[in-house]
C-alpha cells in the first residue's frame, strides 16, 4: 500500500478509479490550455496511464491510499522500486462507477481486482450474500 498526500478535494468518499501518469522524463507534466484539451509533454503516446482503485481516501480530502500489485517487467513496479517519501506523483481523475449491489453477488479478478474488490465488499450490506 503507498499513500499519496495532496489535494484530494475532488475526490468524493465514492470516487473509485484515477490513472498514475507516468511520463518520458521528470519535470514536465501535463497542463491544460485554454480550451481545456490535455497538453501532453512529448505526445500522449509516450505517458503511461494505468488505472488503480482508490483503496482508501481520507473525509479531508488530504490522502488516498492504493494497493499496487508488483509484477516482474511492470512499469509502475520499476517506479516504485525508484521512488521516495517526498517524490512528486502525478496523476488524473477521478473516475469509474461504485458498484452496484444485488441480492446476490460475486466478484472475479486477478490479483490486480483485489483493491476494487475489497471496495466492493466493503459497501454491501451485512445480510448480502455471494462469492468473491
Ligand atoms: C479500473 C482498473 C483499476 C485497477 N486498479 C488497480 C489497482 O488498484 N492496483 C493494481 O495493482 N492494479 C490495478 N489495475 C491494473 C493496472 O492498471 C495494470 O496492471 C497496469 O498494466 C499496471 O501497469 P504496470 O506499469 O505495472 O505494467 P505495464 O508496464 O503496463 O506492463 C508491463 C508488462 O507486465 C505485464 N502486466 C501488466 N499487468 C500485469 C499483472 N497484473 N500481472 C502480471 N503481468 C502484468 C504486461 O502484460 C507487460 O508485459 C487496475 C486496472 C483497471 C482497468
Amino acid at each position: 500500500m503507498i499513500r499519496l498526500t495532496g489535494d484530494f478535494s475532488r475526490f468524493s468518499p465514492d470516487a473509485m478509479h484515477f490513472r498514475l501518469l507516468y511520463g518520458p522524463g521528470a519535470g514536465d507534466l501535463p497542463q491544460c490550455d485554454e480550451t481545456g484539451t490535455t497538453i501532453w509533454p512529448g505526445g500522449i503516446d509516450v505517458w503511461h496511464r494505468p488505472p488503480y482503485t482508490v483503496r482508501a481516501i481520507d473525509p479531508e480530502g488530504d490522502w488516498i491510499d492504493v494497493d499496487i500489485f508488483i509484477h516482474d517487467g511492470g512499469r509502475v513496479t520499476d517506479w516504485l522500486a525508484r521512488t521516495q517519501v517526498g517524490d512528486n506523483v502525478a496523476l488524473s481523475g477521478p473516475g469509474g462507477k461504485t458498484p452496484q449491489s444485488a441480492p446476490r453477488v460475486a466478484y472475479l479478478g486477478d490479483e490486480t481486482a483485489l483493491p476494487v474488490v475489497a471496495r466492493a465488499l466493503e459497501r454491501l450490506p451485512q445480510d448480502a450474500r455471494g462469492v468473491a
